[in-house]
């Protein structure tokens, strides 16, 4: 039951990386990509070319979907929504909640099953410890395929609503791209300075892999959070928001472009404005999910 037949639509770096490591644990693996050629590797290693989009969904019941977004899907699939019929369909590609809820709809209307997917490290980690994949849909359906998919990556399923899985992929994104963002600002900002971008970065990565030991458990601060309590100690908002305003002071200064520092002070200033002064950082997010300026 571990080797069953999976067929990879969408052969780009990640697609590729999921075919290999298929193969590699002995799975039959059909694969269709719109531009053939980027099937050449996966078919080297013993995979079998679909000629079309159809066939390629009638090889195998599990159907592994790997691109740009869902509408790539509506592209590939559309004209062979007879073929989607006993299909389990997984959709690993970047999307907006939304999109993977009419996705799943769409889907079960040509009697097909849905699971909505983001994976969350890239295509050389795929099949390797540390891969994980965030899952949502129909349980038994996730349930009877894990063996499969855990040749991925960890498979983390997160719900029934299929919206689930890319509304975490986002929220895991909106993490990880702030984070680069604030890094390449620091570095801007240092450099307004003189400092070289490389004296400056590692001493940027010290901060960021900070963070952790800075919020010392994150158990707590979920729970906290979750009860909307931000009992201020060291870092109140006052405190934080008074370097918030320094730092988009500098930058003005400096002539950096000022969107990211704004934002941040912004949200501090807000905080403050709504008698947060006191309270620890953490009340930031009072005024996040407040979500009207
Ligand atoms: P791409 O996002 O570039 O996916 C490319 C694939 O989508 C190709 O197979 C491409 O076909 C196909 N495609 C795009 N538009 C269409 C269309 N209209 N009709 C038919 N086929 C189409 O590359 P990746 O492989 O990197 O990513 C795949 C998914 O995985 C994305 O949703 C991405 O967000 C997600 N992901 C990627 C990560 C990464 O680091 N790469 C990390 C985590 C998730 P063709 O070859 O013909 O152009």
């Amino acid at each position: 039951a571990t080797t069953v037949p999976v067929t990879v639509l969408g052969l780009g770096p990640m697609g590729q990386a999921m075919g290999h490591v298929l193969l590699a644990a002995g799975h039959p693996v059909t694969v269709w990509n719109r531009t053939s050629a980027r099937a050449d590797t996966l078919v080297s290693a013993g995979a079998t070319p679909a000629p079309d989009p159809g066939s390629a969904v009638a090889s195998s019941e599990l159907v592994i979907l790997s691109l740009t977004d869902y509408q790539a899907m509506y592209d590939i699939l559309g004209d062979h929504t007879d073929a989607l019929r006993g299909r389990l369909l997984v959709n690993l590609s970047s999307d907006t909640p939304e999109r993977t809820r009419e996705a799943a709809d769409w889907a079960g209307q040509h009697g097909a099953r849905f699971l909505t997917g983001g994976v969350m490290t890239p295509p050389p980690t795929i099949g390797t410890e540390g891969a994980y994949v965030y899952y949502s849909g129909p349980r038994p359906d996730f349930e009877a395929h894990s063996a499969a998919l855990s040749v991925i990556g960890e498979p983390r399923y997160v719900g029934e609503d299929p919206g689930l899985a890319q509304l975490l992929y986002q929220a895991q994104l909106d993490v990880f791209l702030t984070g680069l963002a604030g890094l390449l600002h620091a570095t801007a900002l240092a450099g307004s300075g003189g400092v070289s971008a490389a004296e400056f970065v590692p001493q940027a990565l010290e901060t960021l892999t900070g963070i952790p030991a800075m919020i010392e458990d994150g158990d707590a601060l979920g729970t906290a959070l979750d009860a909307r309590s931000h009992p201020g100690d060291l870092g109140t908002t006052t405190m934080m928001g008074a370097t918030a305003d320094h730092i988009a002071a500098t930058s003005a200064a400096a002539g950096l472009d000022l969107v990211l520092p704004d934002a941040v002070a912004s949200l501090y200033r807000r905080a403050i404005r709504a008698g947060h002064g006191a309270d620890n950082w953490t009340s930031l997010i009072e005024v996040i999910r407040a979500g009207v300026l």
